[in-house]
């Protein structure tokens, strides 16, 4: 982050002046400030978007890789049979439940620091904070087993823990309800004892974080900007990305994009086959109901259209090639000018 503050402050064409904006600008604007947004900012945000737009915490579940998913013993079913195939649900028998609460109450929690407590509501506890009401409260919450018959056996488990399609391509399937502060450490350790889970790849660890952030898919534009007012661009964390990159490059095109914008040319967003295209289509699409920030990760990207021999590691540098070809690709036909480079 000092690199970026260095070349900022040195850009010729950025006069840079610091103090707090408290309230929407009037004209073209790109709005940036993160995950700790000023009150007065927050407000006047509110205000244009609706109170429910802006969340002031995240409540983030694991996410896992559809190809990592043992699907020999999930099975995929929705709850009373309403809510479309968009589940898969994991079965655990009495034996399997009672040693996942144990190691649920034996993990070590991530203690953050003081700016960063979150209270915790009653309708996103952490996962470990409801098992330790009783062993039987995730029986009675996330892990009910009631609705959810096995289609091979007609019969109910003990509990079970349902995936969640998180993208339309399914590659991306989040653990229902598992919000969590558990070290990433434990989450590999406890979370992995979930039946069909035993092998599976964390695309996102689970995480509850101060942090401001909007509801992209219910309130903003595919490139970000705000319906009836197209000069007024929102970036960073605060649209739902995370990290140091995706914050970086949601700027770089927010600010490609108020340029076209204001010389009269259509926004642009990368193709889903590179990461920032991947993850802008995360933003458009995830359910609104349910949207919860998102970083870069591999599930992001339409797949390869053939297999590729060498397992997930060739597979990743096969995707990666790809993603590097397209950018330039979509840089040198879509964006190239003199002026920008
Ligand atoms: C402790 C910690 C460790 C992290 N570690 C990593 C890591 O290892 N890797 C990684 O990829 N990511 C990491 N992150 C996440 C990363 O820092 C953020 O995703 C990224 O900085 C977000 O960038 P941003 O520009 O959107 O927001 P910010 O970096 O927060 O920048 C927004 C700026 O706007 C300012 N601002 C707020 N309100 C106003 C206002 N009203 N007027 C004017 N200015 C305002 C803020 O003070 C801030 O300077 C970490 C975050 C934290 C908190």
């Amino acid at each position: 982050s000092a690199e970026v503050t260095r070349r900022i402050s040195e850009h010729p064409n950025i006069m840079l002046l610091t103090g707090e904006v408290t309230a929407i600008p009037d004209g073209p604007a790109i709005i940036a400030t993160g995950p700790l947004t000023s009150d007065a900012l927050s407000q006047s945000v509110r205000t244009l978007l609706g109170e429910q737009n802006l969340a002031f915490f995240d409540a983030i579940a694991p996410i896992f890789s559809r190809e990592s998913i043992d699907e020999n013993v999930t099975f995929a079913a929705s709850r009373y049979g309403k809510g479309g195939a968009d589940y898969l649900n994991c079965p655990l028998d009495q034996n399997t439940y009672e040693a996942f609460i144990d190691a649920l109450l034996a993990a070590d929690v991530h203690q953050g620091h003081d700016w960063d407590q979150v209270p915790y509501f009653e309708g996103c506890l952490p996962i470990e904070v409801m098992a330790r009401r009783g062993r039987e409260t995730l029986r009675f919450g996330p892990m009910r087993p009631v609705g959810l018959l096995d289609p091979e056996t007609g019969r109910q488990h003990h509990a079970v823990a349902q995936l969640r399609m998180e993208d339309r391509a399914g590659q991306m399937w989040n653990l229902v309800g598992f919000q969590t502060r558990l070290k990433i450490s434990e989450q590999l350790k406890v979370f992995r004892m979930i039946p069909g889970l035993e092998e599976a790849e964390f695309l996102r660890f689970g995480a509850i974080h101060r942090n401001s952030y909007l509801n992209f898919p219910a309130r903003l534009t595919a490139h970000g900007a705000v319906e009836g007012r197209e000069d007024l661009l929102f970036a960073g964390q605060l649209t739902g990305v995370e990290g140091y990159t995706e914050s970086i490059v949601s700027g770089l095109l927010a600010g490609l994009n108020l340029d076209r914008i204001l010389t009269g040319e259509q926004p642009l967003i990368p193709p889903p086959t590179t990461m920032i295209g991947g993850l802008y289509r995360y933003l458009r699409e995830a359910d609104p109901a349910n949207f919860q920030p998102m970083n870069a990760n591999f599930g992001l990207l339409d797949p390869l259209p053939e297999r590729v021999k060498g397992g997930r590691k060739a597979r990743r540098a096969a995707l990666s090639r790809r993603a590097q070809e397209q950018i330039n690709v979509w840089w040198a036909e879509s964006v190239s000018r003199p002026g920008v480079s």
